[in-house]
Parts: C-alpha cells; sequence; structure tokens
C-alpha cells in the first residue's frame, strides 16, 4: 500500500485563492490588512521564515512592514516596539519571530502584543479562547493541519487521533482543534509509555516531536492518516543513508547539497499509512497561508468592532445619540 500524499502547496495555493477574494472585497471597503513583522538578530532561520512571510504578504498585496531591532534589544525598548504597534491602525498583525535573545523576557514581550493583532495565536488571550471554543486567532501551523485534514475529506468525527508532542505553539492546540472537531484525542509526550503502541491505535496521528523520522512504520497503523509537523536538517552522512536508504533520490539530493530535509515521520510510513503529508511540501506551506489567513481575519474582526464601537456612539469625540 502506497500513502495517499496530501499536497500542501496545492492546499496552500486553493487557500491563497480564497483570500485573493476576500482581501479585493476589504479593498472595496478601503482596508488593506497590514502585518509588522519584528526580526531581532541574524539567526539564519528567522531570517529565511520572515522574509518568506514577508514575500507571501505582497504576493497576497497586504502591507508588511519589517523592524529589525539590534540583537542587544532589551525586554523594555521590545515592549516599546510592540506598544507602538499596537497603537498603530494600519498594523491589523504582529508577528515577533522566536526565538529571541536570551536577554529578553519572550513571555512578557508575547504578552504584550494586542490579541486582535496576534496573528501567531501565541498570547493568553487567544489559546483561552480556543480551549473553551469561542472564535479567535489561533496558532498557525496546528490550523494549517486541520485545513490539510479537512480540505483532503479525512473524518474526524469519533477518530481516534494522537498528537505527539505537547508544546504550546503546535501539540496543545492541535489537540485542541482536534477534540473541538469531535475526534478522541491522546496527547503523548516524552514521558509517555509505550510510545509506538499509543501511536498505533491512531486513525490520526499527528507528530510534532522535532526528532528526524522518529515514528517507525510499525508504529503506524495501517491505512491510518498520518501529519508529519516536523521539519528536521539532516546534515550526517550516515544518518542520511540510514533514513534514506531505500529513497535513492533523497540520498542523491543529499551528496549534491550536502543536507537534507525529513520529518518527525520515518519515510518508510507511506508505504503503511493511507494518507501522509510530505516533507517538505506538507504542513509548512499551510503555516504561512494561515498566517496570511489571520492577517486578513484580524483586519476583519478589528474593523467590525470598531464600527460596532462607533455605531454604539462609544467613538472617542461621538455625542451619544438622543433618546
Ligand atoms: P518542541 O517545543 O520542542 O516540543 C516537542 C514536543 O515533543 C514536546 O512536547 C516533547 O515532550 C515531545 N517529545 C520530545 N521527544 C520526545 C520523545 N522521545 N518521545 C515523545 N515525545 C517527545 O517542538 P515544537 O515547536 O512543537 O515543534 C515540533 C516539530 O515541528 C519540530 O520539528 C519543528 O521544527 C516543527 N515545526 C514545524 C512547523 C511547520 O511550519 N511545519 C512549525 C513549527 C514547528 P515534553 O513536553 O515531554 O518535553
Amino acid at each position: 500500500m502506497t500513502a495517499r500524499i496530501l499536497n500542501g502547496n496545492a492546499i496552500r495555493d486553493q487557500i491563497y485563492g480564497e483570500l485573493t477574494q476576500e482581501i479585493a472585497a476589504l479593498a472595496v471597503a478601503g482596508i488593506r490588512p497590514g502585518l509588522a513583522a519584528v526580526l531581532v538578530g541574524e539567526n539564519a532561520a528567522s531570517q529565511i521564515y520572515v522574509r518568506s512571510k514577508i514575500a507571501a504578504c505582497e504576493q497576497l498585496g497586504l502591507g508588511s512592514w519589517m523592524h529589525t531591532p539590534p540583537v542587544t534589544v532589551s525586554t523594555n525598548e521590545m515592549l516599546a516596539l510592540v506598544e507602538e504597534l499596537n497603537a498603530r491602525d494600519d498594523v491589523d498583525g504582529i508577528l515577533v519571530q522566536l526565538p529571541l535573545p536570551a536577554q529578553v523576557d519572550a513571555k512578557r514581550v508575547l504578552e504584550g502584543v494586542d490579541p486582535a493583532k496576534d496573528v501567531d495565536g501565541f498570547h493568553p488571550v487567544n489559546l483561552g479562547r480556543l480551549v473553551s471554543g469561542r472564535a479567535g486567532l489561533v496558532a498557525c501551523t496546528p490550523a494549517g493541519a486541520m485545513e490539510i485534514l479537512r480540505r483532503s475529506g479525512v473524518a474526524l468525527e469519533g477518530s481516534n487521533a494522537v498528537v505527539v508532542g505537547r508544546s504550546e505553539i503546535v501539540g496543545k492546540p492541535m489537540a485542541l482543534l482536534l477534540m473541538h472537531a469531535n475526534a478522541t484525542v491522546t496527547i503523548c509526550h516524552s514521558k509517555t509509555r509505550d510510545l509506538p503502541g499509543v501511536v498505533r491505535r491512531a486513525d490520526i496521528v499527528v507528530a510534532a516531536i522535532g526528532r528526524a523520522a522518529m515514528v517507525e512504520p510499525d508504529w503506524v497503523r495501517p491505512g491510518a492518516t498520518v501529519i508529519d509537523v516536523g521539519i528536521n536538517r539532516i546534515t550526517d552522512a550516515a544518518e542520511a543513508e540510514r533514513i534514506f536508504a531505500n529513497f535513492p533520490a533523497k540520498l542523491a539530493q543529499f551528496r549534491e547539497k550536502g543536507s537534507v530535509l525529513v520529518g518527525d515521520v520515518h519515510p518508510a510510513v507511506v508505504d503503511v499509512a493511507g494518507a501522509i503529508t510530505p516533507v517538505p511540501g506538507g504542513v509548512g506551506p499551510l503555516t504561512i497561508a494561515m498566517l496570511m489567513s489571520n492577517t486578513v481575519k484580524a483586519a476583519r474582526l478589528r474593523r467590525a468592532q470598531a464600527a460596532a464601537f462607533v455605531t454604539k456612539g462609544n467613538a472617542p469625540g461621538a455625542v451619544a445619540a438622543k433618546p
């Protein structure tokens, strides 16, 4: 059996098509959603991520701004920048690229972002809304994984879903989203006993562990749907030979470039699963697509709130309507 490949690039393009229409409709109303990205220091991976996020904004016609404080920036300086962005009306979304330098209190900075502009969905207010099943901004990677499942027609209601990983940005929100979709969810982590046995019971496996090729073929129930969130770069030749023993094209790629990407799921799981996301080209493209979607959503919600505020006669300087 060879699994159906759940193509993240195709689903991203579908979402971009829908967003393009929504952005055009907002433009008619004089609204151009905008994203401000804050990138501190010279971290190469962060620079690539932020550049691709800005490029996506430009592709869709969203406003975008990049702020690059020096690596010596203090927590107070970061808080002041976030406050400035909170106050700007043309900024609908604020993205603080992680990791931040050690001297910066990342939690305080993330909590300083106005929840209405928290397009990463990391603010405790948005996490709380997710827990209680209320509308809010949801973390992009798990939201993207849900889009893949829904748009690929994977049945969620009543299914057994196992999420491996319990981070704030992937595992926990993913488990909550699956639960709200009426799956029966098990969350696994580094202290889980008999992890392969637990994963084997799943109709849907989500791997968000950060360990290359950890989920082996004999962990997966034949026909299960596997969402591989992991992105790991292999630079060791022996490890590449071991993981990609039966994937000559990937080995050739490694020999040519000196590195190759692999998920948290072993590539041979493709022979057991019913459907699987590839790495790269699976969950990754959806993360940026959902950031764009969250920015448009934030613009819509914020303007709707502002309009309601004005209608009620509460706007600054507004005169209360006479009864
Ligand atoms: P993280 O914060 O390091 O969390 C990893 C989780 O995996 C933790 O809950 C940890 O358990 C668990 N874990 C670690 N080793 C384990 C083991 N041996 N057995 C069982 N569980 C284990 O990582 P993350 O930020 O959630 O990211 C997970 C992966 O997704 C990474 O590969 C990352 O690069 C990737 N990622 C991809 C995207 C994308 O756009 N596709 C976005 C974000 C992240 P404990 O809680 O017990 O420590």
